[in-house]
């Protein structure tokens, strides 16, 4: 994974850097930006950080999340230089229709667009946060204990907190290496693991009512009805995914969560080979081999019948 080196004299050019997490943003996007954000800045430039969704409150334990914003227009006018974190294209970010000076793509995603003046997309890499940590060491900047934090929290999302088949001695070497530089994992994994309202654990529970185990294939849903009866939201669904597939005898998880306005969100994981980027593209999304969404007008039972026809053909 070389890092191009287009990719360093633009970050070293001059700025402002609008950097853009994607819509929804999960652990990897909120960190990865912060992180970046508080590498330039500590090089002298000026950067702006984009989220068009709110940051899950959960992860309002992350130095540097205030400097998150929805507003783009006065940022535009001070002609930025676009950086697209953790996705790429302008669509992911809640941002299309929009011109930059230039566009700058870092992402480890496998469903990836051909957006952007310089490219950086990996897919071997776990985590946006791996990238990010090679920058900030190849543009000589200081792995403070803010860019630590920010990091290991980036990494331990996007590999289940180091459990995920994308676990490589490099992720965990990276991560020493944070840890040495300031991150706390227990401290961490505290604030994304065992800070839940009693409401979130409601609308699990009511969630794993839902399970539909068939064909390699288990599913839960969560109704917009359950949200109310529990009054809750979608943010509080993270993670959920992660319990069907607990499953031993399973190959995908899927978490679909009914929309506010019409259809459904749905989260897929797989265990080994079964890509779940190439299910989710069929419904317009996309996302890595053991980790991928979409959203879709279908109806709960086409959605199911299609995800459990894949899991039958998985098994050939
Ligand atoms: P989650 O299911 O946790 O929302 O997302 C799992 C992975 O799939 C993440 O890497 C996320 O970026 C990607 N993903 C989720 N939804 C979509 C989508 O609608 N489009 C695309 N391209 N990727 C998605
Ligand atoms: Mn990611």
């Amino acid at each position: 994974m070389r890092i191009p080196r287009r990719l360093l004299s633009v970050l070293r050019g001059e700025g402002p850097f609008l950097i853009a997490a994607h819509i929804d943003p999960d652990g990897d996007a909120i960190g990865s930006s912060l992180a970046l954000s508080a590498a330039l800045e500590a090089a002298g430039k000026k950067t702006f950080l984009y989220s068009r969704d709110p940051l899950p409150k959960y992860f309002a334990f992350l130095p540097g999340r205030k400097k998150f914003t929805a507003r783009l227009r006065e940022i535009v006018e001070e002609d930025p230089v676009l950086v697209l974190l953790d996705c790429n294209s302008p669509e992911r970010a809640g941002i299309e229709g929009r011109r930059f000076r230039k566009a700058v793509v870092i992402d480890h995603h496998e469903t990836a667009k051909e957006f952007g003046d310089v490219r950086w997309v990996d897919h071997t890499a776990a985590a946006t946060g791996i990238l990010v940590y090679r920058l900030v060491k190849a543009l000589g900047g200081r792995i403070t204990p803010e860019i630590a934090t920010n990091l290991y929290t980036a990494i331990s999302v996007d590999t289940g907190t180091f459990r995920y088949s994308n676990t490589s001695a490099d992720v965990l070497r990276v991560s020493a290496e944070l840890v040495d530089a300031g991150a706390e994992p227990n401290r961490i994994a505290d604030h994304l693991y065992e800070t839940w309202e009693y409401k979130r654990f409601r609308l699990l529970v009511a969630a794993l009512n839902t399970i539909e185990v068939r064909d390699g294939v288990a599913v839960i849903h969560i109704t917009k009805k359950m949200f109310r009866d529990t009054g809750t939201s979608a943010e509080d669904t993270e993670y959920f995914s992660n319990y069907p597939r607990m499953i031993g005898s399973i190959r995908i998880a899927v978490l679909l969560r009914e929309l506010e306005q019409r259809g459904w969100k749905a989260s897929l994981r797989s265990k080994g080979a079964v890509n779940v980027a190439r299910i989710a593209e069929r419904f317009g999304g996309g996302g890595h081999r053991n980790a991928a969404g979409f959203k879709t007008t279908s109806d709960l039972k086409t959605i199911k019948d299609t995800l459990f026809q894949a899991g039958r053909r998985s098994r050939r």
